[in-house]
Formats: structure tokens, C-alpha cells, sequence
């Protein structure tokens, strides 16, 4: 399998250097030459167990990677969760949830994220490189990113988050890492400030080179492959326990990339019937399922700051499959949108993505309704999955919500939403205690810069 960039300037590479790459060297995103059809597969794959589906789906896609070597780097990538299912899933009232919480730092993030840091590993041991990472992150990034290399020959890593701007829990789970090859950058600005340094020191590429940039953000292959696998073993699931023929799933969105995920998964043949889109007041992507207008606003702080983002970075990789696989037609979207600050792509018309915005009374409502009535914690970012999932509901087609983050690291949104502060995990609580480290920079990208060679 190789791995084109979406706007067409980036000669098609293997896995293991498409990862090493991360954005590709044209500003594009590297997407595979084909999507398999595993449709054959299905049956046989029902039964396997997380890293047994994992194997499967991902041997496809990273077939330059000894198949010894990757079951290898899958189990351990997996063994660090908490749960023997990994992704497991549990029904509340009329939807199922997939919990997707159970890694080291209680966010989905961690099931890319873990495989990330052993896939680096990996690929560094073989080619005797090293690497340095930069990333961005609203929330749950920074420490998911953290947890999946800290303490990893040959890679260091540089996390800049919005100063002040994150929950202080997701500040302390990343501050409190004190490895050697840690840093974290606190920037005076907003997580689009941060996420537009990451660009132009990827997009500088003399820079890029000379200091051998990694990257960790959604834009990585390897995390939308990593999250293509719990769709399948979701699906699985309640197909088991409903029968049904297909399934729906409910994805809380900011960055585009866990959809998108999901929509590989369909594009491989998984009975998707419909993936609905949910996204707080920062609605750019719930607007243009609505319209075919995909159009910049004004990002406002809500209760699921991880989907506070206006521009989603991984849309580009759904815009490439709507513009054909052409890239010049995609390079004349991309253009208009910097210039203008909107496209008009219109909407595709095999209609397999429904759209919705959940604000952040329903947030709360969501919340507040399924402790009432199923005794289950919501963090806010599912709360508003939950929310929009119930306006598509259809018997025929079970609906899967996505649980992105475990409640406790938001306990101030359940504290508002039940009255009482019931969300807690022993290990968020034991940061409180610890020692921590950060360096406030401005927003400037030659400040970054500087850190991250050490001037
Ligand atoms: C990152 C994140 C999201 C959004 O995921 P995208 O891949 O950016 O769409 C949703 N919920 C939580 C808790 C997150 O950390």
C-alpha cells in the first residue's frame, strides 16, 4: 500500500515513511492509494478480540512492517488500557456507548496515541533516526501525545497548549509528565494560534529537515487507522446483541479526524449506514453538512474545549474524496478557503454523514437525563454526541455513541449539570499532588522555534 498527499505534490510513500512524515512536504495530508474492500472479511473477523481486529484491519494498510513486528507493537500499544475489551461497549437507554477511555490519560486519544509512540519506536530503531515532535493541543492531545513516548530513546517531544485555556486537570496530566524528553510550551494565544505555529514550522521545510519534525496531530495516518479498528469492533458488538443489519454512530467532533476514521471504515465496507456529526456552538463542519458552505466563525470557549476549532484539519481528507481524488481540484478549494475564509464544496450525494449542534444546555440536559434515568456519566464532549445521536434515531439501525473522555476530567461541567460532584478517578486525583513543569511562550512561531533547537 502507498500513501498519496491530498494536494497531489508529494511522491507516494510507504507506510512506515508516510508516518515518519506525518504532514506532507506540499501542506497536503497522506491518505492511502486505495481503500480495501473487506467486505468478504466481516464474518471471519467477528469474533477476534481487540488486538486480533487491529492486526487484521492495520496489516492492510502498514503491509512494510514484518507481520511478527506489528502484532508485537500492537499488543503492546493495547495492553496499557485498563479494560480486557479495550473499546468496550455498553447500552444506555436508546443508544449504545463505546467507551473509548481506558488508556493511560482517560481519553480516546490514547487508542492512536499508544500505537503512535511504539510505531515511532519502531520505525526509528530501524532507520537509526531521531525525531523531534511538535504538537498542539486544545486538551486531550498534549497529554495522550505525552503518555504514547515519554521516556523513548531518540524522540523528544514539544507540546504547545493555549496558556490558561485547558482544564486544569488536562493541564496538570500533561505538566505533571517530568521526563527528560518532555516539554511542555504554555502559549499566550488560543489552540488555532498553536496549531497555526505547528504548520509553519512543518511548512518551513529547510527548518523541518534540519531538526527532524515528527507530528502527532490528527493529520498522522497512523491515528486514523488506529481509530478505523473500534468502529469495526463497535459494530460488531451490537450487531452481536441487536442483530441488526447496520449500525449508526454519534462522534462528538472537533478536528474531523475521529470521524473521519469512521468514515474509512465505511468506505471499507462496514454497514454504516449513517455517521452523524456532532459538534458544540463551534459549528463550522455541522453548517456544511447542513449547507454545502464550509465557512470560518469565531471559536467560543464551551464545555467540550477539545472541539473548540473552527478549522478542522483533517476535512481536507474528506474534501479530497469529494473533489474525486483530484488534487487540483482540491489545491483550488483549499485556495479559496485561505483567501476567503469559506468554500463551497457542496454536499456529496450519497448522503452517509447527518449533521447536528449540540449547545451547551443540551450538553448539560444530556448529562443530567442519562444520571437521572440510566445512572451513567456523560463527559461533555459525549454529552454532545448523545444530544445531537437522538434526533437520528431508527430502530432498524442501532446508534453508537462515541464516549471520547472519561467524566472525571471534566467534573465541573457534571458538577453543573447534576448539582453534585460525583465524577472522580484516583488517578486524576493523585495529580494533584504532583510536581509539575511548563514554559510560558508568546504566541510567535520563532519562539518556538528557538526551544525546540535549543537557541
Ligand atoms: C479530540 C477530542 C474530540 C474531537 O476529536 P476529533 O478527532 O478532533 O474530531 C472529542 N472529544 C474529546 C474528549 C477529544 O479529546
Amino acid at each position: 500500500m502507498r500513501y498519496v498527499s491530498t494536494r497531489g505534490g508529494n511522491a507516494p510513500l510507504r507506510f512506515t515513511d508516510t508516518i515518519l512524515t506525518g504532514l506532507a512536504r506540499d501542506g497536503g495530508l497522506f491518505l492511502p492509494e486505495q481503500t480495501p474492500d473487506v467486505r468478504a472479511k466481516l464474518d471471519a473477523w467477528r469474533s477476534l478480540p481487540y488486538a486480533g481486529l487491529a492486526f487484521e484491519i492495520m496489516r492492510l494498510f502498514a503491509d512494510d512492517i514484518p507481520e511478527n513486528t506489528l502484532r508485537e507493537i500492537i499488543r503492546k500499544s493495547y495492553a496499557t488500557f485498563r479494560h480486557a475489551e479495550v473499546t468496550p461497549v455498553v447500552k444506555a437507554g436508546d443508544v449504545h456507548i463505546l467507551e473509548l477511555f481506558h488508556g493511560p490519560t482517560l481519553a480516546f486519544k490514547d487508542v492512536a496515541l499508544q500505537f503512535l509512540g511504539n510505531l515511532f519506536e519502531y520505525a526509528l530503531a530501524k532507520t537509526g533516526g531521531e525525531m523531534n515532535i511538535v504538537a498542539a493541543t486544545s486538551g486531550d492531545t498534549g497529554s495522550a501525545a505525552i503518555y504514547g513516548v515519554r521516556g523513548r530513546a531518540r524522540i523528544r517531544i514539544f507540546v504547545m497548549h493555549p496558556h490558561g485555556r485547558v482544564s486544569p486537570v488536562q493541564e496538570r496530566q500533561m505538566t505533571t509528565v517530568l521526563d527528560d524528553n518532555v516539554r511542555n510550551l504554555a502559549v499566550e494565544g488560543t489552540f488555532d494560534d498553536c496549531q497555526n505555529i505547528v504548520k509553519a514550522l512543518f511548512n518551513d521545510l529547510a527548518f523541518r529537515d534540519a531538526n527532524k519534525l515528527g507530528a502527532v496531530n490528527s493529520i498522522n495516518w497512523a491515528r486514523v487507522l488506529a481509530q478505523v479498528v473500534y468502529y469495526f469492533y463497535a459494530a460488531f458488538r451490537v450487531q452481536e446483541a441487536t442483530g441488526a443489519a447496520h449500525v449508526r454512530f454519534a462522534v462528538p467532533t472537533g478536528n474531523f479526524g475521529d470521524i473521519f476514521a469512521g468514515y474509512v471504515a465505511h468506505r471499507m465496507g462496514l454497514p454504516i449506514d449513517k455517521l452523524v456529526l456532532a459538534t458544540n456552538e463551534n459549528d463550522i463542519l455541522a453548517r456544511y453538512f447542513d449547507t454545502g458552505a464550509y465557512r470560518l466563525g469565531d471559536v467560543a470557549p464551551t464545555l467540550s474545549p477539545s472541539m473548540d476549532i473552527q478549522v478542522a484539519s483533517n476535512f481536507e481528507r474528506y474534501l479530497y474524496y469529494l473533489a474525486g481524488e483530484n488534487p487540483e481540484a482540491l489545491n483550488g478549494w483549499m485556495d479559496a478557503f485561505r483567501k476567503t475564509g469559506a468554500l463551497t464544496p457542496g454536499i456529496a450525494d450519497h448522503p452517509c454523514f447527518a449533521a447536528g449542534r449540540g449547545d451547551t444546555a443540551m450538553t448539560l440536559a444530556a448529562i443530567r437525563t442519562y444520571w437521572q434515568q440510566h445512572r451513567r456519566l456523560l463527559d461533555p464532549h459525549t454529552a454532545v454526541g448523545v444530544a445531537v445521536a437522538e434526533r437520528f434515531l431508527d430502530p432498524a439501525a442501532p446508534m453508537i455513541c462515541l464516549a471520547t473522555a472519561h467524566p472525571a476530567k471534566f467534573g465541573d461541567a457534571i458538577t453543573r449539570a447534576t448539582g453534585q460532584n460525583l465524577a472522580r478517578h484516583p488517578l486524576l486525583d493523585a495529580l494533584m499532588d504532583m510536581p509539575t513543569r511548563m514554559t510560558v511562550v508568546p504566541a510567535d512561531t520563532s519562539a518556538v522555534a528557538a526551544i525546540i533547537t535549543g537557541a
